[in-house]
Parts: structure tokens; sequence; C-alpha cells
């Protein structure tokens, strides 16, 4: 086997697997191809929890065969656990693994070198007997090479009714603490931001036996490393606790961003989604966040168009949150996962009516993001400068432009001036006014 090329779908935790296979793929001796027309393995490490990001793996499988017919081609990830038999039916597709056998790629590929290529090799098993755990930090996460994101936890032992994710990643289950200390630290040496990110990254450290939280893990974090700033992805509501609240609030070394899926902000729709809080619960943490950090970003995943969702339904839910802090929203339009419970339900929302749904929700959230940028104008705020000239990421999540240029991976205090189409700019710094002195 000679050059491999790996691809990534989806999120943060999947790239962060995508990393780790390269680093395995690379300590079996194998060099990594510059481009994937040029590659004699690729690698698709896939993601399905939208049917647009099945139709997207199935169109890139498609390309990568007609671009590179003699590639041997191995899908991996969520869409591979998920339907193994339809990926390995598409012509050109050699193996697919399940995220259940992730963790053995690389000597399934070096050890296929002896034997011809055989169609369709499948390799999926039971992801809840999985306990390993696969993950490297991604450092360029999104072309940008100043924010690695490290995923120190994986798996969901929830079952929200419209996720595919449990059954497709397996039994929640934490990194090791040296392992995370030690990977802070030597990202640290590089990078001013590290991401901590996980499928369900409130219940790191859950495990039967272990006392730790994900609260006293940052302790340590900040204790025992230098890093500059932690930022905290996704947390599922009750999991910001008074404790990690608190945390996140008093140490400057910690983003002041809270990002907690809502989903709804129906009562009787999150009921029906098995989501384990109701709006008040929600509410009530949302508040908190505000109280201890009046300037903090505060975000939300939304769905709409979950089956049964009446106008009612959705009126409640927007109207709950327009109540609250938000600073932005990522809202989802509800697609059927075939495996879930609620894609057996009775009563689809029209998708016009979902997409509607949607845009009022974008309305709403382009409305509150503003007035949250427009409330930074004339305060400093600290940012890690990007890679993208000009460009930081304030604290509170907020992209700013800079009026002149710093160099990448450093964190600055920039006074905000003015609001981009998108974010903030940083204020022009007007020369002092030179009197000429008098002539004769
Ligand atoms: S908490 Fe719910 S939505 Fe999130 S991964 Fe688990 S099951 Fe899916």
């Amino acid at each position: 086997m000679g050059k491999y090329f790996v691809q990534n779908f989806g999120c943060r935790a999947t790239q962060a697997d995508g990393a780790a296979l390269e680093s395995q793929l690379a300590a079996k001796g194998l060099a990594a191809a510059g481009e994937r027309s040029t590659a004699d393995l690729v690698v698709l490490n896939t993601c399905t929890v939208t049917s647009a990001a099945d139709d997207d793996v199935r169109q890139t499988i498609r390309r990568v065969h007609r671009e590179n017919p003699e590639a041997r081609i191995l899908v991996t990830g969520c869409y591979a656990q998920r339907a193994p038999h339809e990926l390995a039916a598409m012509p050109g597709v050699e193996w697919v693994v399940g995220n259940s056998h992730k963790t053995g790629i690389a000597e399934l590929v070096t050890l296929g070198d002896s034997a011809a290529p055989y169609h369709g090799n499948i390799h999926v098993g039971d992801i809840f007997a999985q306990h390993d755990f696969l993950s490297a930090p991604v450092e360029d996460a999104a072309g940008d090479r100043t924010r690695p994101n490290l995923k120190i936890q994986d798996g969901c032992n929830n079952r929200c009714s419209f996720c595919i994710i449990p059954f497709v990643r397996g039994r929640s289950r934490s990194a090791p603490v040296d392992r995370v200390v030690e990977q802070v630290r030597g990202l640290a040496r590089r990078y001013r931001e590290i991401v901590l990110s996980g499928i369900n990254l409130g219940r790191w450290g859950r495990e039967p036996g272990s006392t730790m939280r994900l609260a006293d893990l940052l302790r340590l974090l900040l204790a025992e490393t230098e890093v500059e700033r932690l930022r905290l992805s996704s947390i599922e509501p009750m999991d910001w606790s008074e404790d990690l609240l608190g945390l996140v609030s008093a140490s400057v070394r910690i983003a002041k961003h809270v990002h907690a899926p809502l989903q709804s902000g129906s009562d009787r729709i999150l009921r029906r989604m098995h989501r384990k809080y109701r709006p008040r619960h929600y509410a009530e943490r949302v508040e908190k966040a505000r109280a201890l950090m009046p300037d903090a970003a505060i975000g939300a995943d939304v769905m709409v168009g979950f089956p049964g969702e009446t106008d009612a339904d959705f009126e409640e839910s927007r109207r709950f949150i327009e109540s609250l802090p938000f600073t932005y929203l990522h809202v989802f339009t509800y697609s059927e996962r075939p495996g879930t419970p609620a894609a057996t339900e009775p009563l689809a929302v029209p998708m016009p009516v979902r997409k509607e749904r949607n845009r009022v929700l974008r309305d709403l959230a382009a409305a509150k993001n503003r007035a949250f940028r427009e409330r930074m104008v004339g305060k400093t705020l600290s940012a890690v400068t990007l890679q993208e000239p000009f460009t930081g990421l304030t604290d509170n999540y907020l992209k700013v432009e800079l009026t002149r240029d710093r160099e990448p991976n450093r964190i600055v205090d920039v006074a905000i001036g003015s609001l981009t189409d998108r974010g903030v700019k940083e204020q022009t710094v007007t020369p002092p006014l030179r009197i000429p002195s008098a002539i004769g």
C-alpha cells in the first residue's frame, strides 16, 4: 500500500477520529498523499447525522472512483456503522469499517496488501461493546491552524428520539485524565486556544467508579498546564452545573462561551424528543449563565419540524427562544433518520412548513446576534488571532476584523469600534493631531 488520503465529513468528533486514523496509518509506515487524486488508499471518514450528510458521502465515493479508479476506497465512520451494506454495494468500495472496528483500520489495510482487492469487505460489529477511545488533536480544523480541537469524550447514553448518534458511536466514554493533561500540555506549547469537544462533552468522567467531573478536569488542566485559553464546545443544558458555570465565569483562561443544545422550546415537543429537561430547567441554566457572565456568548442548537410539531408548538418554541439571552443559534430542519424512533412517527411536518419555520428562527437568531454585537461596540475584548490575515476570534465567540495585521496565534486585546456583516471590527486608532508650529 503506497500513499493514503483521509477525508473527514461532519462534526468535530469525526475530525478528531480522522486525525487519530492518520497517525495510525503513518505509524504503519504509510505516507500521506498530498491530494486525493494521487492516493492509493482513500479513507472516507463519514457522518450520517442527516440525509444530506449521507448524500454527500455517496457523491464523494462516486467522484473518487471516477477520478481515481485505481484507488482502494475504505469507508468508515458513522454512516459505515449505520448502513454498511448500502456503502459496500457501491462501485469502488473495498472496505466498510464501522466505528466499532475503527481502531483496527491501519492493521486491516496493511494486511490487505498481500491479498487481492476484495470488493465490499465489511467490518462492523456491536458498537455498544466498544470501550476504546480513539482521538488525536485536530490541528487544522476548517483550515485554521490556530485553534486545535481535542476530543475528550465519545458516544452518548441518551436516546433522543431523532438522533442516530448513540447507535453509531456507542456508549459514553471518556479519554483518560492523564492522556488529556498530556495532550493539552503538548498543544499549549504551540497554541494559545484549545477547544475541548465530545459527542456529549458534559458526560466526561461519568463512568462508574469515577468521581471526577468535567469541572474537576478543567481545574486540573488550568493547574497542570500552561494553556492560555480553553473553550468548551457543546454541553447538554443539565450538565451546565453551578460548579461548571462558576468555574467558567471565574477563570480568565476559559472562554466565556456557553453552548447548550435546546432543540425545542415547546414542553410537549421536548417530551416527545425524549430530551431530559423542560423549558423552565433550560431557562434557569441559561439565565444563570447570563447573570454570571454578562458578555458571554450563549448559543443553542434548535430543531424545527419535528414530527407532530404544530403551529402552536412552534410558536411556543419561538417565544421561548425570543425570551432568552441567546447571542447565536444553529437552526436545523428535522430530517428523518432511518433507525431512530422519530422516523416512524406519524404526522410528518410538510417540508415547506419546516423550511418556513427554519427561516423564522434564522431571522430571530440574526436579530439577536446583531443586538449582541452592537452591545460590544466600545468594549475591549480579548481575542485569539487566526491564520486568516486581519482576523481574530473573541473570547465571546465573535469574529473580529482587525485594523492592523498581527501575527496569527496570539492573544490580543481588541477595542471594538463597529460592526461588520457578521462580526465586529476593531476600532481604528486615529493618530494624534499634529499642530504645525508657527512660522516666523
Ligand atoms: S444527547 Fe441526544 S442529540 Fe445529543 S448525541 Fe445524545 S442522543 Fe444525540
